[in-house]
């Protein structure tokens, strides 16, 4: 796997990558690596690529610097584990990379940005397009994966590809999950014990929502249900919405592509999630650590 630390490193990196593979597929992440992005791995090997990789904890996407502060670090963790997964290549950037004391350029987003995440986290969005399209730019992929997990940045980076024509084809990968359906992130590691035991209750009421959403419950009435659920159990529950799942707007019942989205906080962890709720009756399966397993021990055997 090579490491690129420098712009020029990172050329040859890219160059060598290319060398090899019909397209160099690029998945961004900020490190602190959990299943979940090694699944983003696994799909961009899927599709065909050559993966690379890129660990930049982005300054401009935390509206509080405690948090940035906080936010967990392990670069030689993350180096193994994404070796590990047959990754090509990673770029590990500074922060002069991205922004020079010169930096005078932003991409502001608004359509999916608005609301939800965009209200509880001001400038977030912001500082996500930002980052990504300097990394598009650098890393000139064919193709970028992203999670599912963070439906509306999904949204966000799929509007901003569009807009500002950076011909990179955006791959969404469903969310992996633990088997009791607690979506990964980095930050579960801060729940205590308690927590985590309540924290799958948040999907649990999701999907259990969504089916009786789909069944054409009242949307208002069974979701003012679903936030008292979560609230009897420890939520704080900062939103609970059905959305149409591409422009992000909120809508009142169930139709092609609507969204179940959620973001909910125990103690001081804020979860997000999201299932689909549209009209098609279907509910996603639930991807597990299981299924990662068996997925690239196939790989590993060469039959996958
Ligand atoms: P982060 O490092 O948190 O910025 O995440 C990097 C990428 O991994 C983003 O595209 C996330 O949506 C994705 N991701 C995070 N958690 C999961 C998960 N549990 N399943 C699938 N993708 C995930």
């Amino acid at each position: 796997m090579h490491v690129a630390r420098t712009r020029q490193e990172l050329a040859r990196a890219t160059c060598y990558v290319r060398q090899s593979h019909p397209s160099l597929v690029l998945v961004p992440t900020m490190g602190a690596l959990h299943a979940g992005h090694v699944s983003l791995v696994a799909h961009a090997r899927e599709i065909g690529g050559g993966v690379i990789a890129s660990i930049f904890v982005n300054p401009t996407q935390f509206s509080d610097s405690g948090d940035f502060n906080r936010y967990p670090r392990d670069e030689a963790g993350d180096l193994a584990l994404l070796a590990q997964a047959g990754c090509d290549a990673v770029w590990l950037p500074q922060v002069t990379d991205m922004y020079d004391d010169a930096n005078a350029t932003a991409v502001d987003v608004a359509g999916p940005a608005l609301g939800w995440e965009g209200d509880a986290r001001p400038g977030h969005f912001r500082g996500v397009a930002t980052v990504v399209a300097k990394l598009f730019g650098q890393v000139r992929p064919d193709i970028a994966c992203f999670g599912e997990k963070d439906w509306q940045q999904l949204q966000v980076i799929r509007r901003v590809e569009r807009d500002l024509a950076l011909n990179v084809r955006i791959a969404g990968v469903p969310t992996l999950r633990e088997s009791d359906g607690l979506a990964l992130s980095s930050r579960n590691r801060f729940l205590t014990q308690a927590e985590r035991r309540a924290a799958p209750l948040l999907y649990a009421t999701m999907l259990a929502a969504a089916r009786d959403i789909k069944a054409a419950a009242a949307v208002d009435d069974r979701l003012g249900a679903a936030r008292h659920t979560l609230a009897a159990s420890g939520f704080a529950v900062d939103y609970l919405a059905l959305v149409d799942g591409e422009t992000m707007s909120g809508v009142s019942q169930a139709g092609p592509g609507t969204r179940l989205i959620a973001a909910a906080r125990l103690g001081s962890v804020r979860l997000l999630d999201n299932v689909a709720a549209d009209e098609s009756g279907t509910t996603q399966p639930k991807l597990t650590l299981d299924d990662q397993a068996a997925r690239q021990s196939r790989h590993r055997s060469g039959s996958g």
